[in-house]
């Protein structure tokens, strides 16, 4: 990821294309791994059985994955192809015939409901503390060890410690260490104002992170070379689950393990992950992962299977997504999920097979963003943990992101330990309170750099010990609330509409700074701007609304309101420096909002995933959704550079005649994208 391109030196990204396969019965066939080969494969990912016992001849098709013994047949055939190898090694999922014949070794959680997976199925899971459980998988681990071309083990796919407030694990060996720690067995009852409970809550969290360092351990004693990471539920990465309730904390992992994957399934989810257009919840879900990831290499894995009983239809619209999104983002391996299952799909298997003709671009090309948004996990963790917070106010962010047509990446908070270098601005701190001196000070710096710091809501008022609760400085409300712009200042002037607000906090803003009071709520100051020879900062009491519904109205009947526009604005004011590109003018006026401007469910369908080099500029615009629409890409050339040759790839046309240059300086190209438009990939090169 890049927020300047110019410091870069020539860039080489290695990517990497991923069969993931099971089925057995018709992989196993040096014909078929041929044509992975044939298709631009470089890597296959065997998906292991799930249980440790040889295949069942009396339950074909009880699972899709292979066992053991024909997986390592699978392995040489691969390797023998020149494909690297990867495997799926569940551990406590997937493992329903142990605990038929033995139940003790189960996950206990405090409500003895099953666990409902992220698709809405049930599965019942191992304890992966017990060491019965532990001594079987790293056995298993260790016959996987000698298999032939293996670069990649991801461990315990999409397990977690809970879901919904139904955590664990209570079972008898897991409460015994507890209590030998504590001299109290695990508390079952929520109660935050507890010690005893806060203890608990941690535990969990420091065991789950643990377990998994030593598995890699013992992996990396056997195979130094090979990497270890964890495949994902999307649920942690949409922000949908509170880290106290899962144990998974992606930030946490990431500093952990060698790499990270993520399974956005955006139709299969689509009914717990809110965001729209659906195909953005691949996007959305991969962008997360990559802010958790940072320096460490991001697996995505888009959806490609359809159960007819499930998902809604797939199209060649959502190959292409597969092959484009998640590499403009930064992702350095896409792993359609699953390989043959793909490939009944009309048109998917083409689309995707099509996209390899831009890999060699985005190889050359570094992601781009312009704004770096900090993701305040331990906020949720430490200061919100009764609410669902993340999920009304993180996605919330997002969407408001989404709307902005500049090019945006998250930083987990918990990277700020071991990435602050990385950290850079323009920089929004959402309602970041819950931060220890070291992560405060790593946000300071970007603003005495110069590079622009948008503080929102609670701000820290003291360093976090990064142990126990972190109360909010002040309440933090939800609701329709009105910034009142009472003194005039060029980032207001013009706006048509009302300032609303999503969040608001009871707090006159960052304590012993005095700037310039531009707004208010309730007459407490509610937008400070803060400008000194360093740089510019502001403060905005909540976050804003980007779709204001008044109460009388029904809630799809849009007001206009004017929040996402003075916040575009304050993002562009704090910064040092133009983006390198954008859209405007964003939401790009659109063929549905024509006919229907009050209507809240016209989101915007085409983003802008811009990518760069030091001699280049590639504007990737997917189409989320069918609507036409019209905008400009506007580029903003670093200092002494100017716009060159500009071909679009996917049509192949030389668009370099169309640019002109708008009144601001900026390069600009026209763009009239019809509803049937796939994907447009600008390579504009730098003069
Ligand atoms: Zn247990």
């Amino acid at each position: 990821m890049t927020t300047d391109p110019l410091h870069e030196t020539e860039i080489a990204r290695t990517l990497h294309r991923c069969a993931v396969v099971g089925m057995p019965w018709i992989s196993l066939d040096k014909r078929f791994v041929r044509r992975l080969v044939d298709e631009g494969y470089d890597e296959v990912t065997i998906l292991g059985q799930g249980d440790w016992d040889s295949f069942d001849p009396n339950r074909p098709g009880i699972t899709d994955g292979f066992p053991i013994d024909q997986a390592e047949r699978f392995a040489e055939m691969a390797h023998a192809a020149g494909l690297r190898v990867k495997v799926f090694t569940g551990y406590i999922k997937y493992q329903e015939r142990i605990l038929q014949s033995d139940p003790s070794r189960a996950l206990i959680r405090l409500d003895p409901a099953e666990m409902l997976d992220s698709d809405g199925v049930t599965s019942n899971w191992l304890c992966p503390f017990q060491p019965r459980n532990l001594e079987d998988y790293r056995n298993y681990l260790k016959k996987i060890c000698r298999w032939p071309g293996l670069v990649e083990i991801f461990l315990n796919d999409e397990a977690s410690l809970g879901a919904a407030t139904n955590i664990g694990c209570y079972c008898q060996y897991c409460s015994g260490r507890f209590e030998e720690r504590t001299g109290r067995p695990p508390p079952r009852r929520i109660d935050w104002d507890s010690d005893l409970w806060w203890q608990w809550i941690e535990y969990r969290m420091d065991e789950w992170t643990d377990l998994h360092a030593r598995l890699r351990a013992r992996v990396r004693q056997l195979l130094p070379e090979v990497t270890v990471s964890i495949q994902h539920s999307p649920l942690p990465a949409v922000f949908e689950i509170n880290p106290w309730k899962s144990a998974v904390n992606l930030g946490r992992d990431a500093r952990t393990l060698d790499s990270l994957c993520v399974d956005p399934y955006h139709q299969n989810h689509c009914n717990r992950i809110a965001y729209r257009p659906h195909r953005r919840i691949l996007a959305e879900a991969a962008r997360s992962l990559i802010g958790a990831c940072l320096d460490k290499p991001a697996s995505v894995m888009p959806q490609a299977f359809m159960p007819p009983g499930r998902s809604a239809d797939l199209t060649r619209q959502d190959g292409l997504l597969a092959g484009v999104v998640p590499y403009a983002l930064g992702a350095a391996t896409i792993a359609p999920y699953q390989y043959h299952l793909g490939t009944i799909i009309p048109g998917f298997n083409e689309g995707l097979l099509e996209t390899r003709k831009l890999q060699p671009q985005f190889a050359r090309h570094e992601p781009y963003a312009f704004a770096t948004v900090i993701a305040p996990i331990q906020s949720e963790i430490f200061g919100y943990p009764e609410l669902d917070w993340s999920s009304r106010y993180l996605t919330h962010f997002a969407d408001l992101m989404y709307r902005m047509g500049v090019p945006w990446r998250w930083f987990w908070d918990d990277r700020l330990y071991d990435q602050a270098d990385a950290l850079t601005g323009p920089l929004i701190v959402p309602d970041a309170h819950c931060l220890t001196r070291p992560q405060i000070e790593s946000i300071r710096a970007v603003a005495d750099r110069g590079e622009g710091v948008i503080w929102i809501g609670n701000t820290p008022d003291q360093a976090w010990s990064g142990r126990g609760p972190c109360r909010p400085p002040a309440k933090l409300e939800f609701g329709d609330i009105e910034l009142e712009l009472d003194r005039a200042h060029a980032i207001h002037d013009g706006l048509t509409g009302p300032v609303m607000l999503r969040t608001h906090v009871a707090s006159a803003g960052p304590d012993n700074r005095s700037g310039e009071v531009l707004g208010t709520v309730d007459g407490r100051p509610g937008l400070v701007l803060f400008e000194s020879g360093a740089g510019r900062e502001a403060w905005l009491t909540g976050v804003p609304a980007f779709d204001y519904v008044q109460k009388s109205d029904h809630s799809a009947v849009r007001t206009p309101a004017s929040g996402r526009e003075l916040f575009q604005r304050l993002l562009l004011w704090v910064a040092d420096r133009p983006p390198l590109a954008r859209l405007d003018p964003f939401p790009a006026p659109n063929a549905y909002g024509r006919l229907r401007a009050w209507d809240t469910r016209d989101v915007p369908t085409i983003e802008l995933l811009p990518m760069a080099s030091p001699d280049s500029i590639l504007a990737t615009i997917f189409h989320y959704a069918p609507v036409a629409c019209e905008t400009r890409l506007l580029i903003a050339p670093p200092d002494g550079r100017s716009v060159g040759r500009a071909v679009e790839l996917w049509h192949d046309v030389d668009v370099t005649e169309q640019f002109g240059q708008d009144g601001a300086g900026h390069a600009c190209l026209p763009l009239d994208v019809p509803g049937d438009s796939e994907l447009l990939s600008i390579l504009i090169d730098l003069a």
